[in-house]
């Protein structure tokens, strides 16, 4: 059978995003871009968290939720104090319920001296922290942020390199690099893996992402989310053109094909 596969975006040249960048290194991180927060549960780790979204990222996901997020401008300045004062508030029902903080986006490692400084500020009070990322700026997280991560919230979107760029625009060997390095360093991965009909299903990709977690030592689970239309709208109100706009969400057969394709490598599967 054919299989369609929509056009990728392009994503802005990285000189535009290191452009983006600029303010953020200056500072050495004493403020970053937040696009916005929310307290949820049972999502974006254990527990009950803090989630801090935070504006930019270098990829263009045709497939993206918050198309919103995508330039730094489009966030609030704000101190690694005024971040931490918002965290304090909510300490004691992060702790109870054995939550803590997940930075998101975006793209959290877009800034990510920002992101350093909080978690940092974050273990002194001893809060459990939780990077979610696509890896693709892996290599801009340095080993002082990475200490003081607990959980990496991995986003590999795609095994095969071409449906990788077909998807976000970008290449898919920074993340499998950092992937490697995050097992190196003991830290705990929670791999995401969202399922798109027509572009992210086929048996031979979702193998290659199946081997690949299966690979790593520190994988805990793997999280396959079924694509949905949710963020549709902020495509049509932000006049982006959106390429799934007929694609229908994955059925239980195929979400139950691909959860078994990650099973088979012996990983516990969401
Ligand atoms: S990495 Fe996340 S925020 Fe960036 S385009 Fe992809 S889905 Fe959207």
């Amino acid at each position: 059978m054919a299989i369609s596969v929509p056009l990728p975006l392009s994503p802005p040249p990285m000189a535009e995003a290191n452009e983006e960048l600029r303010d953020s290194v200056r500072e050495r991180g004493e403020t970053g871009s937040v696009h916005s927060w929310e307290l949820v549960t049972a999502v974006d780790g254990p527990g009950s968290r803090l989630t801090v979204f935070l504006a930019g990222c270098a990829l263009r996901c045709q497939y993206c939720q918050n198309p919103d997020t995508w330039r730094m401008s489009n966030g609030v300045r704000h101190t690694v104090a005024e971040v931490m004062e918002k965290v304090a508030r909510y300490e004691k029902v992060l702790k109870a319920t054995g939550g803590g903080l997940t930075v998101s986006g975006g793209e959290p490692l877009l800034q990510a001296d920002f992101v350093e400084r909080i978690f940092h500020e974050a273990k002194k009070l001893n809060i459990h922290t939780a990077l979610d990322t696509s890896g693709f700026l892996g290599a801009r997280a340095s080993n002082d942020l990475l200490h003081d991560t607990d959980l990496v919230l991995l986003d590999v979107k795609s095994g095969d390199p071409e449906i990788y760029r077909q998807v976000t625009g970008r290449a898919l060997e920074p993340t499998l690099d950092f992937g490697r390095r995050l097992s190196a360093q003991g830290i705990t991965i929670w791999l995401r893996y969202v399922l798109v009909p027509g572009l992210t299903d086929t048996v031979e990709n979702v193998a290659a992402v199946a081997e690949y977690a299966g690979s790593l030592d520190t994988v805990e689970r793997v999280e396959v989310l079924p694509f949905h239309q949710m963020g549709r709208d902020k495509w049509t109100a932000l006049k982006q053109e959106y390429t799934l706009a007929d694609t229908e969400p994955p059925s239980a057969e195929l979400i139950q094909r691909v959860r078994d394709q990650f099973a088979e490598h012996g990983l516990t599967v969401f």
